[in-house]
């Protein structure tokens, strides 16, 4: 490191400067007593990333200073990395002699993906990639519970399962950075930060290095047993991940017990469009896992949005989690008393991931405790008769007893926050540490008896005390001044006397001095033996945590479905999609009782008489687009395992659940609107299968009518006769036209509408047969369009449809269209609508009125096309 002008080398600078060239990308916080410091321009960073105070080590101000209280040091570090810095924590490991300088070393390196805060939520999300040709590998760790899953897969799915994860950090093999560059567009999640991408040499990715150093990290002969192929791209990608958090942990990384394969053939695909357009995780608002959480832990809250976010297509366990789930929902007293133990269980998998990264103090130790301590219970509960099918949760899940015993034996109640302040561990678990805090106990009755007996000896009142700096003394008031017995040597002359110390009562203070560095030192000792016997049951306590998970995820939708009435849909191998009543369970959480259910039939089997392709019309604001999302949502419910919210349903098993709809985030993804709906429509179109399940919500809108219609017109005809058994789709369009299509195995459905005299009322039913019309103008009533806007509309609609002859019958549907959606839509129409909103009839003469009308006539008139 080159020092600015000025400044001269000190040894402190000189060890500063040897770190920070180590690690040069990193910022550099130097322990120094109480505090890390930082200095130069990572000093100016940090005060102002942290808004601290920028201050100087010198007196010239040319070493700025910037500094940390260590103790406070985990709430730092997350701001420093959630703004994109890598810290490198260069800390004391000699104790300050005062003479020396102390000795110092990196201990840990911190990132985004591999920070995993104290008392805040994050778990730290890794994730390392590699394209190759039209596949990628991916692997997802995530470092505060150690899981790791890889696989290989299409480069799109890849990206949606990235997507679905979104990783805080993302290693990518060096080179490959233009290519993940355009495509981690589509990694930024709507409401997150986009993963900080780390490039990393290409031979780190390699299969067969990596699977060879994880099957030796681990001591098996091949990862074929966990269900990866050695030579899988991906046991490469997996191991770049576990060997960067070794890297930057500096060993913390024993909590990563296995692999595990990544959406095997069970998992039902949702690309991250879908997983995005449904709200099925937590935005801003309501989602579908705000519906669905009723988690009593933070381990079941983490396997709630998995589970929502990977749908199963394996029909075994999905039933298993339904019959569960049927169990519970009749069993309000099960429900109760899973809920009360559930709720003494703490976050353990999160626990022993900081406690293996290193960075976990006592009270981490204290969490594994509780839940363990919760197990025996749990198990209890499953496995009494009524608890059916839950009892095999369990199953598979070591036994712990020893450790919980250990652990509850050994640990005190209230555990502190760090080690060395004593009260780790419980009086009675250890002889010597009781005897050192007898010890000190008894402290207080020997000094009492010392004082007395200094009393009786010297005849005089003294007093004995202790004062932080000075330790123990007795002090004599100034009458005694010529009284003071020779063996007393004086310490400190305060206000109202003088101290002194004897050789007793030095030998009594060294006494309690050691006793207290006993208890430190022994507590230390004991604990690190009681973390190691943790740390070795390791991989038991996290198969514990997950079956605590579990059990509270499905105690969870149980409630949920026992509360909202939800049913259990049946599911088979067919490709049925049938559910009368379906609810959005969204809408339906906010809206209340007012929701209107409705049906769904489909079936794409050629035995059967009904539709599978459904075209739904019916003007805006009808709620199109919310039953669009209440199919597929009730869909996606059905293969995670939960129930449903409807009467009755009878789904098949779908392989795939594609949404195109709305039109959001096109701007911040600098892309046109039609731009995305062509790359999303054309994901749908190459991968969608018989088994899949298509919503397509007003496609082709983000064009013009002609090109919109006929893109929509080409979609619906593909999915019809292109897909092989065809497949089962649902289209809401404003496009009337595509409602004469004549297809086998199309269903036209509309929104039902209510007509009176004062307007249109809707009535969110899905009826059969097509819209009759489009209610633009009735709409643009509704919504608020001043009412001379609305009446001059349906003038001129009526001069359309009367214009109306065999010739021009094309125009006269265009123009249709153009007088719904553009009344809206259209920026050009503004000016007439904002001259109106701008005029104020009260204050115009009907002269002044008239010339209005006649040229907003004329404006309007223009823009429309007249002659
Ligand atoms: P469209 O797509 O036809 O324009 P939306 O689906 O966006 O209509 O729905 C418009 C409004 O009607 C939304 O605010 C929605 O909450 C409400 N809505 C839709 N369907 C229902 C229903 N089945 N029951 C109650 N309210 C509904
Ligand atoms: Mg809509």
């Amino acid at each position: 490191m080159k020092l600015p002008d000025g400044v001269k080398m000190t040894p402190m600078l000189k060890q500063y400067g040897e770190w920070k060239d180590k690690y040069p990308d990193c910022l550099l916080l130097f322990r120094m007593g109480d505090f890390f410091e930082l200095f130069f321009d990572d000093a100016v960073i940090a005060s102002e990333v942290l808004d601290i105070a920028l201050t100087a080590r010198d007196q010239d101000k040319a070493i700025p200073m910037a500094g940390v209280p260590h103790h406070a040091l985990d709430s730092y570090l997350g701001r420093l990395v959630a703004a994109g810095y890598k810290v490198a924590m260069c800390d004391q490991v000699t104790e300050p002699d005062g003479k020396t300088l102390v000795e110092r070393r990196v201990v840990r390196v911190v990132t985004r993906g591999t920070y995993v805060p104290q008392d805040a939520p994050g778990d730290g999300k890794l994730a390392a990639a590699a394209l190759s040709g039209e596949q990628a590998s991916i692997a997802l760790l995530t470092v505060g519970t150690g899981l790791l899953e890889a696989g290989t897969f299409s480069k799109d799915e890849a990206m949606s399962l990235l997507f679905s994860f979104s990783p805080d950090e993302l290693l990518i093999p060096r080179g490959q950075e233009a290519d993940f560059d355009r495509n981690s567009r589509d990694l930024t999640p709507l409401q997150g930060v986009r993963p900080a991408i780390v490039p990393r040499e290409r031979s780190d990715f390699s299969a067969s290095f990596g699977s060879g150093w994880l099957c030796k990290r681990w001591g098996v002969a091949s990862l074929r047993a966990m269900g990866i192929d050695d030579l899988d791209p991906a046991s490469g990608v997996a191991a770049s991940a576990v060997r960067y958090l070794e890297e930057t942990q500096f060993g913390g990384s024993d909590h990563v017990h296995e692999i595990r394969p990544l959406m095997s053939d069970g998992m039902l695909i949702l690309d991250n469009t879908t997983q995005t357009n449904l709200e099925l995780l937590e935005g801003d608002g309501a989602s579908l896992f705000t519906v669905l959480n009723r988690c009593k832990t933070p381990m079941g809250r983490r396997l709630l949005r998995d589970w929502i976010s990977h749908p199963l297509s394996s029909l075994d366990v999905i039933a298993f989690r339904h019959d569960c789930i049927g169990v519970m929902a009749g069993n309000p007293s099960l429900l109760k008393k899973l809920a009360a133990v559930l709720a003494e269980c703490r976050d353990m998998e999160r626990a022993l991931g900081r406690l293996s990264l290193k960075v976990g103090n006592p009270r981490d130790l204290g969490a594994v405790r509780d839940t363990l301590a919760s197990l025996p219970g749990l198990r209890e509960i499953v496995s009494s008769a009524e608890s059916g099918p839950l009892s095999s949760i369990f199953d598979g899940v070591p036994d712990l007893s020893e450790l919980t015993e250990l652990l509850c034996g050994a640990l005190s109640d209230d555990l502190p926050r760090s080690l060395g302040a004593g009260g780790v561990v419980r009086d009675g678990y250890d002889d010597a540490l009781d005897d050192a805090r007898d010890a000190i106990a008894h402290a207080e009755d020997n000094i009492r008896a010392f004082e007395q007996s200094e009393r009786e000896r010297t005849g005089i009142k003294l007093r004995v005390g202790i004062n932080k700096v000075f330790g123990y003394y007795i002090e004599l008031g100034r009458s005694y001044a010529d009284k003071v017995p020779d063996d007393y040597v004086r310490r400190q002359t305060v206000s109202n006397g003088e101290r002194f110390v004897n050789e007793r009562l030095k030998e009594i203070e060294r006494r309690v001095y050691r006793a207290e560095r006993d208890i430190g030192e022994r507590e230390e000792i004991l604990y690190k033996d009681i973390l190691a016997r943790a740390l070795e049951n390791g991989a038991s306590c996290q198969a514990a945590s997950r079956a605590v998970a579990v059990l509270d995820v499905l105690r969870s939708l149980a409630c949920v479905a026992r509360d909202n009435s939800y049913i259990r849909p049946e599911m088979d191998e067919s490709r049925i999609f049938s559910v009368k009543g379906a609810r959005h369970p969204i809408v339906e959480s906010t809206h209340g009782v007012s929701f209107t259910p409705n049906d769904i039939d489909l079936d794409p089997d050629e035995c059967s008489d009904k539709g599978c392709i459904a075209i739904i019309t019916g003007p805006n604001m009808a709620g199109k687009s919310t039953y669009l999302r209440t199919a597929a949502l009730v869909a996606l419910m059905a293969h995670i395992g939960s129930f449903v919210p409807a009467e009755s349903a009878h789904i098949g098993l779908m392989d795939r659940i594609f949404t195109r709809v709305g039109a959001r985030d096109e701007l911040a993804r600098g892309r046109s609107t039609f731009m995305v709906e062509m790359v999303e429509t054309a994901d749908i179109l190459r991968h969608v299968t018989s088994r899949s399940l298509v919503i397509l919500d007003e496609l082709g809108r983000g064009t013009s009518t002609y090109d919109g219609m006929s893109i929509a017109w080409a979609v619906v005809e593909f999915l019809n006769l292109h897909v092989e058994g065809r497949t089962k789709a649902l289209f809401a369009t404003h496009y009337h036209e595509l409602t004469n299509l004549s297809l086998p195995k199309l269903l036209n459905l509309s929104m039902a509408v209510e007509e009176s005299e004062s307007g249109i009322r809707f009535l969110h039913k899905v009826v059969s047969g097509p819209a009759n019309r489009s209610y633009g103008v009735e709409v643009a009533r509704l919504a608020g369009i001043p009412s001379i806007v609305v009446r001059r509309s349906e003038e001129l609609l009526s001069e359309f449809e009367s214009a109306s002859s065999a010739e021009d019958r094309e125009m006269e549907v265009m123009s249709k269209k153009y007088v719904q959606r553009e009344i809206f839509f259209d920026v050009d129409r503004e000016g007439v609508l904002e001259e109106l909103a701008a005029s104020d009839p009260n204050q115009m003469t009907p002269m002044a009125a008239l010339d209005l009308v006649f040229r907003l006539r004329e404006k309007s008139r223009r823009i429309l096309g007249f002659k």
